[in-house]
């Protein structure tokens, strides 16, 4: 017998290795076994199929041990697993090690899971009781901390007591109990004790829903009837939340788990606090700041009898082993975060969860005041049910908006500083009456570039090729793609002019400012740089929700669902620069993160007032945004995508090249693209010099493929397969990387 394993590796395809006989009737599929590779090397890889057909032409080796007497995954995860490595490109093993925790595939025989012990005292095992006197003679203090630990273990009816049980006695002290353990009447011994803490708190029900709440709950139930996929757009604050909680009664009702999906930014204490509160200890959480060895007692949890009945996490949380999956809940699914950048596999995780609960045969929600495009497209043709709310809950009016062209007010030199004149206004007003402010700013740093006045040359980074961002308080230039930092020149080393001057703006920048217009107000500041440390976040977002904070000054960071009820002002700095990048999506990306900062204001009971500033008010985005008309805005995108075959009227499907050497990247990508000019013909372009062309000492290359719906994923996989397997057999282009990102962000 053999066994197919999925092993560790960046490697394509199945490791077969022989079933020693005694193994034979233990093993299964989803288990996991350790295998010699190589040399020296020992890997803990996963049954994926096991047969009996022997491997033609090589040499095979046996399983060295079994580690589990049950599976770890089970069948519908491999197929999961499949359907990533196939779609997105990656290998099986890179699916693997994103699925597990990574205690769970130790790289050597040692186990990698530590559970976490406690020391513990009993009687010893062979101590009896009536030579006790005898033994214990005339130490007094002995006998009163025995007499004391054996009163605790019969009121309590337990046989052990933990030393930090023992420590809180009044007679203890080390000496006396190590006493004890010497003379062999008390032994010590390490008891598991599991990590996940399960607390006792007062739940709360649902709250009963709105009478447009059930409405939408209602349609989501009659879709579900005849489609896996439904859309939720609700307006922010429409109380798409607390809908969620009503669905997940139903199937926890049923027995049917759910896993409700948010991007890492986005899953707030706010959040998981409110979700607790009504499912308690049935709700498991699964994000980045979950240490390995917890997310394996969660692992090991939804494996076990009693598993977690919903789990609310971010997208890796989609590779956990349910039993009964009956919901997919997709939050915020027009989120950038849901897809993975960097390592293999570059999944997205909104549409691998529709692909996980496909096969679950479970429903799917995705939830959105601004869909993507995708999902939008998605809903009109069909595809997805639609249900749309387009009412605040307990009707809170939506947010009042007010553009300010700022390009009118600087040529009557009229904005004094970052702020028109009318934001600064309405700030005060605010901030008379008790209200609290939020500003955005789309970058980071104090003013992003340092440019030479004479002839524009601006610093960058040896090592990227991208131009250093300012940073004023450490006052540094440094490269956002490596972190490398470097001291500020103080000429031009183009042409040696001295007056190097910061263009642009950053959050910095303009929270200095802010402090200046508002001297009274307590001003805080959130982005990159402010939220580094552990619990930086979370103290920012509590402080401006106890309202220890008057104005908010942050990035996009702060537009993800936090839900506060006391922002009467919300500005937005500089819109434009939200709609210049360089990508079909920029517009795209640019309304949902203005509508989405307008969310933020006013959402109890008053209205909240949005000011957008902007030197082009005149485009039409500002109309819709006006508006509130998301769906003038679905079409006008969509009318540009088809114009220039963009998706969802196409797939695309980039692939990077990478070398040291810039000629070799040059020509391995040539020769990769051309061999698939053979067969894909136009559907290729490239190979192109991306405008960041050279990353960490890397010099990069990229082709893209544009490719119409209909076309067969199967045929294009193929394709780039044959062309990877020609150029590694090429020796030049042995060590050049390649990989690729399907339907890239
Ligand atoms: P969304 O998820 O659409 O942004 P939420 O579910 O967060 O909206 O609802 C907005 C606010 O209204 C929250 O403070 C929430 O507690 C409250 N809310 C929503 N639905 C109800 C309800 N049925 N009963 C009481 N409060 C509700
Ligand atoms: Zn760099
Ligand atoms: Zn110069």
């Amino acid at each position: 017998m053999f066994a197919d394993l999925i092993l560790p590796l960046p490697l394509p395809g199945m490791f077969t290795y022989a079933i020693p006989a005694d193994m034979q009737n233990k093993i299964g599929k989803g288990f996991r076994v350790i295998v010699p590779f190589g040399k020296r090397k020992y890997y803990t890889g996963i049954v994926s199929n096991i047969h009996s057909k022997a491997p033609q032409n090589m040499a095979i080796r046996e399983i060295h041990s079994l580690i589990d007497s049950h599976p770890v995954v089970n069948e519908h995860q491999l197929k999961l697993w499949e359907w990533i490595s196939f779609y997105y490109l990656s290998s099986p093993g890179d699916v693997y090690k994103a699925a597990l925790p990574s205690p769970m595939i130790p790289a050597d025989l040692k186990p990698g899971f530590k559970p976490r012990t406690e020391s513990f005292i009993r009687l010893h095992s062979s101590l009896n009781v009536k030579s006790l006197p005898g033994i214990i003679g005339r130490a007094k203090k002995q006998q009163a901390l025995l007499d004391e630990i054996s009163l605790f273990l019969s009121e309590n009816k337990r046989d052990s007591i933990s030393r930090k049980e023992i420590s809180g006695f009044s007679s203890f002290s080390p000496s006396v109990l190590n006493g004890l353990l010497q003379k062999q009447i008390l032994e010590t011994f390490d008891m598991e004790k599991g990590r996940i803490v399960n607390e006792n708190m007062p739940l709360r029900k649902a709250y009963p829903l709105s009478e447009l709440q059930q409405k939408a709950l209602n349609e989501l139930n009659n879709c579900f009837n005849s489609k896996q996929t439904c859309l939720l757009h609700g307006v922010t604050s429409s109380g798409k939340t607390e809908i969620y909680i009503h669905l997940i009664d139903q199937f926890t009702a049923k027995g049917e788990q759910t896993l409700y999906l948010l991007p890492e930014i986005a899953l707030t204490a706010q959040l998981t606090q409110r979700l607790k509160s009504v499912f308690g200890n049935k709700i498991g959480i699964y994000h980045s700041k979950i240490n390995d060895n917890e997310r394996t007692e969660i692992w090991q949890k939804m494996l076990s009898e009693d598993p977690y009945m919903i789990i609310l996490g971010a997208r890796s949380s989609l590779f956990l082993p349910f039993q009964r999956l009956g919901l997919v809940i997709v939050d915020e699914e027009h989120e950038t975060g849901y897809k993975q950048q960097d390592p293999s596999p570059r999944y997205h995780a909104r549409d691998t969860a529709i692909m996980l609960a496909h096969i679950y045969e479970a429903k799917t929600v995705l939830g959105s005041a601004t869909p993507s495009i995708e999902s939008y497209y998605n809903a009109m043709t069909g595809k997805y049910g639609l249900v749309t709310i387009k009412e605040r809950f307990n009707s809170v009016h939506l947010p009042e908006i007010d553009i300010q062209n700022t390009k009118e007010l600087r040529m009557k030199r009229k904005m004094k500083s970052l702020l028109a004149p009318d934001l600064i206004k309405q700030i005060n007003n605010a901030l008379d009456n008790g209200g609290q402010v939020i500003l955005f700013r789309n970058r980071r740093g104090f003013a992003s570039l340092i440019e030479c006045k004479l002839c524009a040359w601006t610093p960058k980074c040896t090592r990227c090729d991208v131009s250093l961002t300012y940073h004023k308080l450490s006052n540094r230039l440094v490269c956002h793609y490596c972190n490398t930092s470097y001291p500020v020149p103080s000429e031009c080393l183009n042409c040696g002019e001295k007056s190097l001057k910061p263009l642009g703006q950053g959050t910095e920048q303009l929270e200095e400012e802010v402090n200046q217009l508002f001297p009274g107000a307590v001003v805080a500041r959130m982005d990159m740089d402010t939220t580094r440390g552990k619990d930086s976040y979370e103290r920012i977002i509590k402080g401006f929700e106890e309202k220890q904070i008057d104005i908010l000054v942050g990035t996009q960071m702060l537009s993800k669902g936090l839900d506060f009820d006391n922002v009467n002002v919300v500005g937005i700095i500089s819109a434009d620069s939200l709609l210049n990048y360089p990508d079909f999506r920029s517009h795209e990306r640019g309304f949902q993160l203005m509508m989405q900062a307008a969310g933020r204001a006013g959402r109890k009971n008053k209205q909240g007032l949005v000011i957008i500033q902007s030197a082009h008010p005149g485009q039409p985005i500002y109309r819709y945004l006006l508006n509130n008309d998301y769906e003038s805005f679905f079409r006008s995108q969509l009318t540009e995508r088809k114009l220039f075959n963009y998706p969802p009227y196409s797939r695309i499907i980039c692939i990077i090249f990478k070398h040291r050497n810039e000629k070799i990247v040059e020509k391995a990508s040539a020769f990769f693209t051309s061999y698939l000019k053979q067969s894909l013909q136009e559907r290729v372009l490239g190979p192109n010099k991306p405008i960041v062309s050279r990353i960490q000492m890397y010099h990069i290359r990229e082709t893209v493929l544009k490719l119409e719906a209909g076309l067969s994923p199967k045929r294009v996989r193929d394709t780039l397969n044959n062309a990877e397997k020609l150029l590694r057999e090429e020796q030049e282009f042995k060590y050049s990387i390649l990989y690729y990102d399907v339907d890239p962000l």
